[in-house]
Formats: C-alpha cells, structure tokens, sequence
C-alpha cells in the first residue's frame, strides 16, 4: 500500500528522553511518545529555525515528509504541555549521525562520530555512556532512568 519509510536522518541523539510535570505521580500520567525523528524536526525548525526545505535535506527526506512530521511533532507536543501529561523520546526509523557519551559523574555530554573519549574532560571520570545506545536498544516504558543499565 505504502512504500517502505526512508531511514531518516537524525544529528545526535537527545540529552533528555522523558519530562514529566512535576507533583503528578507517574501512575496517573497519560504519556505522548514522541519518536526521536520527530524529536529531530521539531529540533531543526523550532529550535534551529531552518526553513522547511533544508531540514528535510538535512533529515534526508521530502519537503512534504517534513512538513508532516513537523505538524505530528507539534500537535503531540503540545498537547503535552497543555494536557498535563508527560513526554517520552523514543522510537522512530532513523539513524544517528554523530555519537553523544555523557559522562555518569558529572553529567557533561560530548560528541563524537568515531572515537569516544576515554575519559571525561571535564572530571577524568571514565565512566561514561554512550547515548545512542540508549535509544537504539529499544527500552520498555518505566525503566531506562539515566546512570541505570549499561
Ligand atoms: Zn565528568
């Protein structure tokens, strides 16, 4: 019926996966996923500002493709803000482009294509975590806290 999605293309994975409004407990939330390509349209036309066409180019995607995600992204959004529920990072058909480890001492974050850092710069702390991995594992909802699971 459709034809198969392009992978599309996505600069570095988010810092944060999941907001939470603040004095709900998690059990009475509704939860909005947003997948991390959606994350990355709302990153390159909102926050960014680039004109519609060149995020697309950027994402490796049509100009209407985009302009679909973006409206998606939006909506899903907002209605977080405005619902009260939280938001979760996650999922999608996309690749990174760069990698980010963050460090687990100190929380620094630093990106790389090829070679991560053996140790922080800014601690010598050697324990750091590779972002990517942390979207690209594919986790359940309610586990996946940062510093858990290596
Ligand atoms: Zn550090």
């Amino acid at each position: 019926m459709s034809r198969p999605r392009k992978i599309r293309r996505v600069s570095k994975p988010p810092i944060c996966s999941r907001f939470k409004p603040v004095g709900i407990p998690a059990r009475l939330l509704d939860v909005v996923d947003l997948s991390v390509d959606e994350y990355e349209a709302l990153r390159l036309a909102d926050y960014e500002g680039l004109e519609h066409k060149e995020a697309a180019e950027k994402m490796g995607i049509s100009r209407p493709t985009f302009t679909r995600l973006i409206d998606q992204a939006r909506k899903k959004f907002a209605s977080g803000i405005i619902e009260g529920k939280e938001i979760s990072i996650e999922g999608g058909n996309f690749q990174f482009l760069q990698h980010v480890a963050r460090c687990r001492n100190c929380g620094s974050t630093y990106n790389y294509t090829q070679h991560a850092p053996d140790k922080c710069p800014e601690c010598n702390e050697e324990d750091l975590e590779n972002l990517n991995l942390y979207y690209q594992r594919g986790r359940g909802r309610g586990r996946g806290k940062w510093g858990q699971g290596k």
